[in-house]
């Protein structure tokens, strides 16, 4: 054993990146889909490559529009001929507020690069990632991301939809609200609950959609239905909004996927309003920055449930003490779903799934399938 490691870390002193290559695919949904404030027709993705004179490769993922892509570029020359181990140096290599800005697309090009900086490092070490960075379980707990708008789906069919979920083995599901009359989705609400029982839990998510007065009209009137948590009630800088919300209702705040780096966690932790942080490691700047706002919520005493790209995430709820549980996307909600990648996280029988037992993340990307959908 102590001969292996050796020899691992003697590789390791040598690698260096060669080259970073980035690849956008993009393809449409079955029909267009909508939550409380946007609606989409595409399911898109970005990978990016880091290649290393070992022949290790690094595979980072992420959502990135044109902004992403072009401060990908301006970030390459800066990352060429380093060691893609030293994740702390190269991470604060990139992050140039002056340069790049504090939020938004430029750090989930960040976060991107990241993300495959730690994929090389776990592969380098020869353990998946969730056992480099913490190893605390191997199940992982999931709620089941559905419940949006669509034409033609009423309450039938979102409480259809919300029981197949159940079906499919989750313990948990989550629905949008936001885009209609109170009165309305508090119906929705209600058709859901009614439908799965009392004993799954159920989420709520606004994306944004309300203002503070409403969201406290809201949440009094869903409270009979017991929500797990109100996801992004309102917009994510109303940190004041934030606070007088969580002194009207029981139902506990979850936000974080429009919060980026330790420092935005920092000021919405400081508002002591929201238990859960849904910390999302492609927006917030990679695995480096994700851990950190871990160690923050730690201290606080708070949770995490990450939002979106659960290949990436069941690492990371899987290597922390305060991952609380995994937002999962079903088939229903991605055409490619089971062919984009040679394997596909799948739900175990008791609810949750495992990260995958391979070195590093474990996304291996079909091209087969995705070449077509390639757009960038
Ligand atoms: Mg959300």
């Amino acid at each position: 054993m102590r001969h292996t490691l050796a020899l691992l870390y003697r590789k390791s002193i040598s690698l260096k990146i060669t080259k970073i290559s980035l690849e956008t695919y993009s393809w449409p949904r079955k029909q267009p889909i909508a939550n409380g404030k946007h609606t989409y027709t595409n399911y898109g993705m970005t990978l990016v490559n880091i290649e290393t004179n070992e022949g290790i490769t690094g595979i980072g993922i992420g959502g990135a529009g044109k902004i992403a892509r072009a401060t990908i570029a301006k970030l390459t020359p800066l990352l060429i001929g380093e060691d893609p181990l030293d994740v702390e140096r190269l991470w604060h290599k990139m992050w140039a507020p002056k340069l790049i800005g504090r939020r938004g697309f430029t750090t989930r090009a960040i976060s991107i690069i990241d993300i495959g900086l730690w994929d090389l490092r776990a592969k380098a070490a020869g353990m998946p990632l969730y056992k480099l960075l913490g190893g605390y379980r191997d199940r992982v707990p999931i709620y089941i991301a559905g419940g949006y708008y669509a034409e033609g789906r009423g309450l039938k069919e979102l409480a259809e939809e919300m029981v197949s979920y159940v079906e499919m083995g989750a313990r948990a599901v989550k629905m949008k609200i936001g885009a209609l009359p109170i009165p309305e989705d508090v119906a929705r609400v209600k058709a859901v609950r009614e439908a799965i029982g009392p004993d799954i839990k159920l989420m709520v998510d606004a994306n944004c959609a309300y203002r503070a007065y409403e969201a406290i009209q809201v949440a009094k009137r869903i409270e009979e239905y017991d929500p797990f948590w109100f996801e992004e009630p309102i917009a994510p800088d109303d940190y004041a909004g934030h606070r007088r919300i969580a002194e009207t209702t029981s139902i506990p705040i979850a936000t974080g996927e429009n919060e980026y780096t330790r420092y935005g966690f920092r000021d919405l932790i400081a508002t002591n309003a929201v238990p859960i942080l849904n910390a999302d490691a492609t927006h917030l700047g990679g695995v480096t920055e994700f851990m950190k706002v871990v160690a923050l919520a730690q201290a606080h005493d708070l949770d995490i449930a990450p939002h979106g790209k659960q290949e990436v995430h069941v690492h990371l709820v899987a290597a922390i003490a305060n991952g609380l549980i995994l937002e999962f996307y079903p088939k229903e909600f991605n055409p490619l779903w089971g062919q984009m990648y040679h394997s596909t996280l799948q739900i175990n029988d008791d609810g949750a799934v495992s990260p995958p037992n391979v070195p590093g993340i474990g996304i291996d990307p079909n091209y087969e399938v995705l070449q077509q959908y390639r757009v960038a």
